[in-house]
């Protein structure tokens, strides 16, 4: 892989790069056009980092469909698989790791200890493998886009961190490997997310700008599903990632809930231009 990353730069083509845990579905997908739209040649990764798992979550369940994903990338049209063992990505010895300070702390990484060290130092190898010049990932997970955008700044690293939108199945649930955890009454259950982020949306179009009223009315909708087990609910700067009392700038409603053994995050961007607040599922 590093041969091929290499010699396309030197042959001047400007690669584009999709890391991914497998399972692959629309949402993939979409960051493999994203990329397609912008770059060549396009890799793609399966990796499903253990590192990033913590004690107790799902690594030894994650589902792993190696041959029909692969299928998939190659209907695509994506150029290179990149599919690494554990073994070769953490060698006997591994001792290096990446944290990003404070903005790690917060949200999924207190829901997760240990979660963003293992994704950062995972992307930041991939980074070095793939030598991308632009790589997607998705605003699904938000958190993690940011922290990636500030490892890259703060490292100096020749990668553009493209965030691309959420994409959605029909009753509103963001696409996620994990969905396929989900009994058929928990999927229905966990369109509760995408309602409750909705329900923000429109209060906001209707001129709420309170962020205490608007992460009430989440809580209150998530509360009356009974099957959903509500983690978080903030309103959050979508730089810091801290809470706000009021909008202002770009803010993002980020929240986690567990449907049964199955946690799902999801959020909302809400935008602030010439004074207008517009938010994006
Ligand atoms: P994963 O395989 O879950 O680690 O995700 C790989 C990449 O796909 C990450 O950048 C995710 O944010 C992105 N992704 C996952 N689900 C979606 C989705 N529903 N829409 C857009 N991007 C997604």
């Amino acid at each position: 892989m590093k041969q091929l990353a290499r010699q396309a730069r030197a042959d001047g083509l400007s690669p584009g790069f999709v890391p991914t845990m497998g399972a692959l579905h629309e949402g993939h997908l979409s960051l493999v056009r994203a990329a397609q739209a912008e770059c060549r040649p396009v890799v793609a990764s399966i990796f499903v980092n253990p590192s990033q798992f913590g004690p107790g979550e799902d690594f030894q369940k994650y589902p792993r469909t190696l041959e029909s994903d692969r299928k998939k990338l190659e209907d695509a049209g994506v150029d290179y698989l990149f599919a690494p063992e554990a073994a070769e990505m953490y060698p006997p010895g591994f001792r290096t790791w990446v944290t990003v300070e404070g903005l790690s702390d917060r949200l999924e990484g207190r829901a997760r200890p240990g979660h963003f060290r293992g994704v950062l130092t995972v992307v930041l190898k991939l980074l070095e493998i793939v030598q991308p010049q632009k790589a997607f990932f998705g605003r699904k997970d938000a958190q993690q886009a940011r922290l990636i955008q500030q490892m890259t700044r703060d490292l100096h690293l020749d990668s553009e961190i493209v965030v691309c939108p959420i994409v959605r199945e029909l009753d509103g649930l963001a696409q996620s490997s994990r969905n396929k955890y989900l009994s058929p009454g928990e999927h229905r259950a966990a369109a509760v997310l995408y309602r409750a982020l909705d329900a923000t949306r429109t209060a906001i179009a209707r001129g709420e700008r309170d962020a205490l009223r608007l992460t009430a009315a989440m809580r209150e909708i998530i509360r009356k599903e009974p099957m959903a087990e509500l983690d978080y609910v903030e309103l959050v700067d979508a730089a810091t990632l801290e809470p706000v009392t009021r909008l202002r700038g770009t803010c993002l409603a980020m929240l986690a809930a567990r449907f049964g053994a199955t946690r799902l995050i999801d959020n909302l961007l809400i935008e602030e231009r010439a004074g207008e607040f517009h938010a994006t599922l």
